[in-house]
């Protein structure tokens, strides 16, 4: 067995503890950011202890809806995502690239002096953890690296939760293998557990980052008993998916339903908004944009995070090249569940459901999936797509 402080070690803290972790953390340096309540929503924010994480509170999701709603116990993760991602830390939605300024013997580029935030992400949930890695593949692992990505990164300490309960009903991690339980790429992983008047977490540990952070924070090691109550809790959340995704064959069936009428019916109710990829947390368009100061002193280059439900976003010399809202819609789902696998070897949604959740008018990208499934309109081979 593996001794209470090792990787691998499985652990037990009391719920009153749990302060002294958080404490842990903020002595060692790191900046805390996690879910918070801020006017009415929750949110991802920065965390000064437990008071400012929404305990007692759980919510109520649906296509097109999210509630808020109190609980009957004082569970500090009881709750599922909401409608922000860790990305925003990751991969900022706006980022100076660099400046240029003008003196006498012409332009010197400065690039911008940046002190990246040392983050220790509060409450990551298992298909947020597989998010971050699709992003890796996107950022870190192609042909050119993504400073900004990579610096921000590799020094983030990860606190992963593994839901539990009954959980929203708009997620679907069981059928993207990406959850309920967060099996790596954690410091440290807990389970809440509230059962017969007890309240603890169950937690384990994943690196020896976490292993340095448990050094002042009590703890001893779970009891078999213990960690077949968190198994429970977690298994309780797998056996009641609100949804599933049939991914037999998925990429195929995209690729030879490309003409399928249901992209018509889709783009009816679509408003091209952009909310399903802005909420998103494997996204990553962006563009880039040049300003000038109005004395032509300075100029500067930024990224800014961006989305292919814009006729812009597909401006290629003298027009877009998805110019109807169908294009654009097709183009989001097939690149999420199918090209994506082309490009960087996985799926492209980790089934958080946040597309279903936060759009304005509840299109179901499962339900998408299971019309063009359930009735096939096979492309011909003298067909072509349209834009
Ligand atoms: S496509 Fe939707 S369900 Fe899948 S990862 Fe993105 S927001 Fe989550
Ligand atoms: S699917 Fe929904 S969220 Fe996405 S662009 Fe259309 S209306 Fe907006």
């Amino acid at each position: 067995m593996a001794s209470p402080m090792s990787v691998g070690a499985k652990l037990l803290m009391p719920a009153a503890d749990f302060p002294q972790l958080l404490v842990a953390l903020g002595r060692l340096g790191y900046r805390m950011v996690g879910p918070t309540l801020r006017d009415g929503q929750l949110i991802y924010g920065d965390l000064t202890g437990v008071a400012d994480l929404p305990v007692g509170w759980t919510d109520a999701q649906e296509p097109g809806a999210f509630r808020l709603q109190p609980r009957d116990d004082q569970a500090l993760f009881g709750y599922g995502v909401g409608q922000q991602s860790w990305k925003q830390f990751l991969f900022p939605s706006h980022h100076l690239l660099w400046r240029a300024e003008r003196h006498e013997n012409g332009f010197q580029i400065v690039p911008p002096a940046e002190n990246v935030p040392r983050y220790a992400f509060i409450g990551v949930r298992a298909c947020d953890l597989q998010a971050m890695v699709v992003q890796d593949r996107v950022f870190l692992q192609g042909p050119h690296v993504d400073p900004v990505y990579q610096a921000r990164r590799e020094q983030a300490f990860i606190l992963a939760v593994n839901c539990g309960g009954r959980g929203c009903s708009t997620c679907f991690c069981v059928s993207m293998g990406s959850g309920p339980r967060a099996t790596s790429g954690f410091d440290l992983a807990l389970t809440e557990v509230l059962q017969e008047g007890n309240h603890y977490f169950l937690l384990e540990v994943g690196t020896e980052r976490g292993v340095g952070v448990l050094q002042s924070a009590p703890h001893r090691l779970a009891a078999a008993a213990e960690i077949e109550a968190a198994d429970g809790v977690v298994a309780a959340r797998a056996a009641n998916m609100g949804r599933k995704l049939d991914t037999q064959g998925l990429k195929e069936l995209l690729y030879r339903n490309y003409e399928h009428p249901r992209w018509d019916e889709v783009t009816a109710r679509c408003l091209n908004c952009g909310n399903c990829t802005w909420v998103c947390p494997t996204c990553f368009c962006h563009t880039v944009e040049e300003v000038t100061d109005l004395s032509g002193a300075v100029a500067e280059r930024w990224r800014r995070q961006d989305v292919c439900f814009t006729v812009d976003y597909s401006y290629i010399h003298g027009g877009s090249i998805r110019s109807s809202p169908r294009s654009r819609y097709r183009q989001w789902l097939t690149h999420k569940l199918a090209t994506w696998h082309d490009q960087f070897g996985c799926s492209g949604c980790v089934g958080c459901g946040r597309c279903l959740t936060w759009c304005p008018v509840g299109i179901d990208l499962t339900e998408e999936v299971r019309a063009i499934r359930d009735n096939e309109v096979p492309l011909k081979e003298t067909e072509h797509g349209d834009h």
